[in-house]
């Protein structure tokens, strides 16, 4: 199986905390136990969300952690070339149309075809999404269908504002990087199906998605940057990493505590297994990284 390639592709709105380190982990687990490579992409494409910091500190806590990645880190928002490319070649297929539409006009419409409000200086681009169901496989989670008119609609792949939306640059990228698999938060399930429309009508290959389940706090929601997770530090990588392993139930055993990100990290690469994983889809933290309600 040397032919997977995986990656985590944070967004550098923050330092990395316990839920993104989920998904660094297990995305680095499931490609290093199928000898695979493994990449990190910095999808920076929003500056005014982003903390100028982030993606340092990020890169720096991966690797603290042991988490060493293979070839260089892509920066999305250096890859702006490439993203016109592919609107370029939706608009020639007639698959992108222009839209001025606020959010309010459209209401619940989701689907348009052409824009009802035409002749404005000042507007997105979005996807003419086909009509028809959608059934998506998932390696951990069950599959789901999708009425594509209701469920989807005509998405927009670049902002108003010029900026790239995140589901065109992630095609865009994921081929380009010819990424096989892709295992990240539950949190991102449903753009999965954006993103398989856009890879259809590109002819992209569909890389293998898993879904893992997210941390929570203990009133449910989701550990997150925007509810203020606690930063990763590097002073307690060996010991955070082991209770990652375990939220990931992956089972480390008690002896392994206290042994370095290294040998952690080997024992959780021949002992993995993801479908310890298959239907969960959400566990709160452990204690240390839960905020008190
Ligand atoms: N950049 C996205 C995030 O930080 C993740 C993208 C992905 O894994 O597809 O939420």
């Amino acid at each position: 199986m040397s032919e997977y390639h995986g990656r985590f592709a944070p967004s550098p709105t923050g330092p990395l905390h316990f839920g993104s380190l989920l998904a660094a982990l297990a995305s680095y687990l499931d490609a290093r136990h199928h000898q695979g490579r493994w990449s990190v992409r910095i999808e920076d494409l929003d500056p005014p969300r982003e903390d100028p910091t982030a993606a340092d500190s990020i890169l720096r806590i991966l690797e603290d952690y042991g988490l060493f990645w293979d070839g260089p880190v892509i920066r999305q928002s250096e890859r702006s070339d490439a993203y016109e490319e592919t609107l370029d070649q939706l608009r020639q297929q007639g698959l992108a149309f222009p839209c001025a539409c606020s959010r309010r006009q459209l209401g619940d419409r989701l689907h348009l075809g052409i824009c009802p409000t035409p002749g404005q200086s000042d507007f997105a681009w979005r996807f003419l999404c086909p009509s028809g169901e959608l059934t998506l496989h998932d390696g951990l989670q069950a599959d789901h269908s999708y009425q594509l008119e209701q469920d989807i609609g005509d998405f927009v792949i670049r902002r108003r504002d010029t900026l790239w939306s995140y589901q065109l640059a992630v095609i865009t990228d994921d081929a380009f990087q010819q990424i096989t698999h892709v295992v990240r938060g539950i949190d991102l399930i449903d753009s999965t199906a954006r993103q398989y429309l856009l890879q259809e009508a590109l002819k992209l290959p569909h890389p293998e998605y898993s879904h893992i389940p997210v941390a929570t706090e203990d009133n449910g929601q989701k550990l997150s940057k925007q509810n203020l997770a606690l930063p990763l530090r590097a002073a307690d990588a060996a010991d955070v990493l082991w209770q990652a392993l375990d939220w990931l139930q992956q089972h480390p055993p008690a002896s392994l505590r206290g042994a370095s990100c290294q040998t952690l990290l080997e024992w959780a690469t021949d002992h993995w297994q993801i479908e310890a994983l298959a239907g969960l889809t959400q566990q709160p933290a452990p204690a240390g990284f839960r905020r008190r309600s």
